[in-house]
């Protein structure tokens, strides 16, 4: 039996991290939502929970004081509440957490934070905004899916945008009993039926289930586990690049101020 990890909090015991003494701590947060006919509800929280994972993994062992929080399992589904059993976290909801998680760890001395976002519905930035402001904490957005995009360039086809070739090789590779891949659709997208609500500039939410029936955005059919390895690998990495700087940052040291 493996040991408990001082870095993983759920496995951590009290003991472990007074000797550990993390300064960043990494929360993934992802959605729980349909991802085409072929992956699983978890998919967003299984990759942001894998690479966060991953990424303190390596950070920790290059001398890294990284803690790995656990996940927050909903996100912002505000355009697929037709879809069955998909829970939303309203924005106000997401900030109340945001501002607590921070809050109980900058009085215990961790004023660094990632957020391992695995989920393009989520919008941190104005939160992030708000809580670094209340708080005096230094807190990090991570998307995961544009880390690294000369590495989905050479990889993918066409990454996709939502359980397309990139979602569907990530899990894939990371829990391939999970992929159902004789049931994949083609990800095919119907544009806005107003099409001047389409052109660069403009922006409104998709009414996701009329504008993805199958409920993919981009084709999963050329999705293999090697490719997702290769993007995990990279991803991982570049995170744990991240967060040994971020850790070993001395205050005043932009954008750690
Ligand atoms: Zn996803």
């Amino acid at each position: 039996m493996p040991a408990p990890r001082p870095h993983v909090l759920h496995e951590a015991t009290y003991r472990q991290l007074l000797e550990h003494r993390p300064n960043v701590a990494v929360l993934p947060w992802g959605a729980t939502e349909a991802h085409g006919w072929h992956l699983p509800h978890g998919t967003d929280v299984i990759e942001a929970m894998a690479i966060a994972e991953a990424a303190v993994e390596r950070a920790v062992a290059k001398g890294s004081k990284a803690i790995l929080l656990p996940a927050i399992p909903f996100g912002n589904n505000a355009q697929q509440q037709d879809q069955v059993a998909t829970i939303h976290f309203s924005t106000t909801t997401a900030l109340a957490i945001l501002r607590d998680v921070t809050e109980s760890l900058v009085r215990q001395g961790i004023d660094r934070l990632v957020l391992l976002n695995g989920h393009g519905g989520n919008a941190f930035a104005p939160l992030v905004r708000d809580v670094m402001l209340e708080t005096g904490a230094t807190i990090v957005v991570v998307n995961f899916w544009q880390l690294c995009p000369e590495v989905l360039r050479a990889t993918f086809h066409d990454p996709g945008d939502h359980a397309g070739e990139l979602e569907t090789s990530l899990v894939l590779h990371l829990h391939g009993e999970l992929v159902e891949m004789e049931q994949a659709g083609d990800g095919r997208t119907v544009p806005f039926a107003i099409e001047a609500i389409s052109q660069p500039g403009v922006w409104t939410p998709r009414p996701w289930s009329q504008t993805h029936p199958d409920t993919g955005c981009g084709d999963p059919r050329q999705a293999t586990r090697e490719k997702g390895k290769a993007f995990f690998d990279a991803a991982s990495d570049a995170v744990a690049t991240m967060l040994v700087a971020f850790s070993q940052a001395s205050k005043g040291q932009t954008p750690y101020v």
